[in-house]
């Protein structure tokens, strides 16, 4: 049996030895989720809808023990941490308020007595997820594709597994039948036998292209549904008549919050040269004046990332622009998994700073002479989950929303999830669509029903 450690990234503390699930457990998890199914799906919505308020109620009750939990698996600032159990509760208490509506039949007029759309469960969901955000990318997941009438099992991330283990007991705890939720402890190979089993319906990972690429190959030649929340490098467009005294907090909030580890992060700065001192001096200003420290500290807001081969990752990113002419403001200081908050400047289109996700406490600024030019250089990514645009002129705003190839535009404020709204990406940030009608309509199938 294959065993592995997890470790504290902010003193290297181990936290817990686990095993592997072997094949024969990860079998009988899915059994237990296929032998619970039809009586999940049976069950009326408004029971399903209670079950997702006593998560919610729990979360709230719980939310210092497991932002601490998150703390110490992957080194997120404590506040951090209880503003993301918060917005777990907040999903939650949006579907519990709103799934009934949502899946309704949807009646459409044809020459039948009578047609419409049933939005039926699936069956098993696989969900595999990361370790940036451990509680928020699961529960955004979980709590419509289960109220939807699905079950689902859990592949977190390894540096993660507490954090899986206590959703598991969450949804437990606040009544969900057994086999409904189920955390594995999976490698990668056990996964791709896991999608070919017949019991898996559909697949969604939040996480690297890489990973993106080989889950979709396996569902791909199983014929499974996936839908894929990959990599951002979304950009933070600041036109010459931005309002700086304004936004300057939350355009570094854009770029530092989880100390830089959010696939919507603010990476590329694309700033018109008409402000481009003023934000420089502003931004700079801010950055600088972020706590780093003993993550578990209340005032904490830089903690150390997830892991040492991240920071070590960073570092390459940066080293490389650095040798193709980008020159260092601020930071570029590393200590083991601590990556000090870093602002880089004279970036150009062919630097790993701007061509690739960099997923730290990094700010990668573009000076670019116009509004045109600005939203041509946002537009040059391989990516394409977000764009934020800073400005007073809104009707210019308004007028280029077309012309943003992502699948968020921000204007004046920074891209962020809201249960109420769609969430997902284009190009190589994947497919398909998170949160509000959209996710909770992803794992369902929509059948066509007919009376004459
Ligand atoms: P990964 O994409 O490798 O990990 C994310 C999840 O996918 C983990 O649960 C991981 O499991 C799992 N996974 C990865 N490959 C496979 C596979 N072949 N089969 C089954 N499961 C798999 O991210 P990393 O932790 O390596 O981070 C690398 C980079 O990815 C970051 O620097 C960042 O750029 C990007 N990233 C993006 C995220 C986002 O929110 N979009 C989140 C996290 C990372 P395990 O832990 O066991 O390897």
């Amino acid at each position: 049996m294959k065993e592995y450690q997890t470790k504290n990234p902010y003193n290297g503390s181990v936290i817990a030895t686990y095993s592997q699930d072997t094949a024969a457990t990860i079998n009988s998890k899915l059994d237990k989720a296929i032998a619970i199914e039809a009586t999940w799906a049976d069950m009326e919505i408004a029971d399903r809808c209670q079950l997702l308020t006593n998560v919610a109620e729990l979360l709230i009750d719980r939310k210092e023990d497991y932002a601490k939990l998150m703390t110490q698996e992957m080194g997120k600032p404590f506040s951090q941490g209880i503003s993301e159990i918060e917005k777990c509760a907040w999903v939650c208490d949006f579907y519990a308020h709103n799934a009934e509506d949502l899946l309704a039949d949807e009646i459409i007029e044809t020459d039948a007595d009578e047609s419409f759309i049933s939005n039926d469960s699936l069956g098993c969901v696989l969900a595999v997820m990361p370790w940036n955000y451990p509680f928020w990318q699961v529960i955004r997941f979980a709590a419509p594709t289960l109220t939807a009438g699905n079950t689902a099992l859990l592949k977190h991330a390894q540096n993660v597994t507490g954090c899986s283990i206590a959703i598991e007991q969450l949804f437990l705890d606040a009544g969900y039948p057994v086999g409904c939720f189920q955390s594995l402890k999976a490698g990668h190979e056990e996964i791709e036998k896991l999608i070919a089993n017949d019991g898996i319906k559909a697949v969604t990972l939040t996480g690297s292209e890489k990973a993106g690429k080989s889950i979709a190959r396996t569902a791909g030649e199983n014929l499974k549904k996936t839908v894929l929340e990959l990599g951002g490098n979304n950009a933070c467009i600041v036109w010459e008549d931005a309002d700086l005294d304004q936004y300057i907090d939350t355009m570094v909030t854009a770029r530092m919050q989880n100390t830089g580890q959010s696939c919507i992060a603010a990476k590329r700065f694309i700033v018109c040269e008409d402000i481009y001192d003023a934000f420089l001096e502003k931004f700079t200003k801010k950055v600088k004046s972020l706590k780093s420290g003993d993550p578990m500290d209340e005032d904490t807001f830089i903690g150390v990332m997830a892991r040492e081969d991240l920071a070590e990752e960073l570092q390459e990113q940066v080293n490389k622009s650095i040798k193709q002419g980008a020159k260092v403001v601020l930071g570029n200081m590393r200590n083991e998994a601590y990556f000090s908050p870093t602002i880089l400047t004279d970036v150009t289109e062919d630097m790993p700073v701007f061509k690739e996700e960099t997923f730290g406490p990094l700010a990668a600024i573009i000076k670019v002479k116009d509004r045109d030019e600005a939203i041509a250089t946002a537009a040059n990514s391989r990516l394409g989950l977000g764009s934020m645009l800073f400005t007073e002129d809104i009707d210019a705003a308004m007028a280029i929303i077309s012309k943003i190839p992502d699948g968020a535009f921000f204007i004046n404020d920074m891209v962020k999830s809201d249960p109420r709204l769609p969430f997902g990406g284009t190009k190589a940030s994947g497919y398909g669509r998170e949160l509000s009608r959209e996710g909770i309509l992803e794992f369902v199938n929509k059948k066509t029903v007919y009376i004459k």
